[in-house]
């Protein structure tokens, strides 16, 4: 029984425990799994946990595919039919933000952080660059922090340049499976490289994945940490996407809404128009944040006019 940590397609690579240590071994994926899910690309991703037997030649051939925790997709695109598993039992996503160059952008993070929920990956939010901050952004820091942290959203404040808050975030990673996801130049390469100096990336890379919206690589990698845990090297991060989510459905991963809409007079209510609505009433009595609702309503557009 062991993990997948790489993927090419064809081959996998499945790291499990020999005799007090951890050994990999290439395994091949009989073709009977292809046929088992017609909406997938990949029958199998990364981080998925496998049974597995090993052949006379010494390669492995996998037998079963365990049930999966969670995991992200990314959605079929113009480039390619069906959705593909980018990564499988994630034990926690960290949303990166900067708070300077790139600065904050609220709707990416409330877009991430739905995702998540809606794929129930645990989540954390990196603020990163707080060494950039002076005294007017205070304001700014705090506002952030209080408001996710009062969605129930662990904020972590970093720096490149904090050995002890870059510390504190391995603690959390320790023996943990984690994704590090965010636009670019908010500084998850350079985080990646403190957390596992052997990864050595290059940092400040417009985009080592995506050149002209091209993808040189289309599997993700689990990257063992020398303190236990892998973190995921994730290509096409930006492309997660909501798979059948219905608009209605979208207010259940927004922590805040939930115990208004359960007041909406309709079921099916998506809290933008409707007459007795929980949530906009709670919104318009200051309960919900005007920035959350904005992305939410945002979201639900993209959702509506998809
Ligand atoms: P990524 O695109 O999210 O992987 O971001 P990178 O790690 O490549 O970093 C983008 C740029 O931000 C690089 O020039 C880094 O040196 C810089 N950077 C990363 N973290 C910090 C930080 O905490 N403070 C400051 N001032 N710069 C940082
Ligand atoms: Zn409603």
């Amino acid at each position: 029984r062991g993990r997948v940590v790489e993927s090419t397609g064809s081959w996998y690579e499945i790291a499990y425990e020999k005799n007090d240590h951890t050994a990999t071994i290439k395994c091949r994926l009989p073709g009977r799994f292809r046929l088992e899910d017609h909406h997938l690309t990949n029958p199998i991703a990364v981080g998925d946990v496998v049974q597995f037997e090993i052949n006379e030649d010494q390669s492995g051939s996998i037998e079963v595919i365990e049930d999966r925790e969670n995991y992200l997709i990314r959605k079929s695109t113009h480039h390619q039919e069906g959705n593909q598993i980018l990564v499988a039992n994630i034990d926690r996503a960290y949303v990166v933000q900067s708070l300077k160059k790139p600065r904050i952008k609220p709707g990416f993070l409330d877009r991430f952080l739905v995702t998540c929920e809606a794929y129930q990956v645990p989540v954390h939010i990196i603020l990163n660059k707080l060494d950039l901050a002076n005294e007017s952004d205070q304001g700014t820091i705090d506002k952030f922090r209080n408001l996710y942290s009062s969605l129930g959203y662990k904020v972590l404040l970093t720096s490149i340049k904090n050995e002890a808050a870059l510390e504190k975030l391995k603690q959390d990673l320790k023996d943990n499976t984690s994704v590090f996801i965010g636009p670019s130049g908010v500084g998850k390469t350079s985080l990646m490289n403190y957390i596992e100096p052997s990864i050595n990336r290059k940092v400040g890379a417009i985009s080592s994945y995506n050149e002209k919206g091209k993808h040189t690589t289309t599997f993700a990698k689990l990257l063992p940490l020398h303190f236990g845990g892998y973190l995921v090297d994730t290509p096409g991060i930006r492309e997660f996407g909501l798979v059948n989510i219905e608009p209605w459905e979208l207010s259940l991963f927004f922590p805040e809404m939930l115990e208004y809409r359960q007041q909406c007079k309709f079921n099916n209510c998506t809290h933008s128009h409707e007459p007795g609505c929980g949530v906009m009433q709670a919104f318009e009595e200051g309960y919900i944040h005007p920035d959350r609702y904005d992305s939410y309503l945002n979201i639900l557009d993209s959702l509506e006019n998809k």
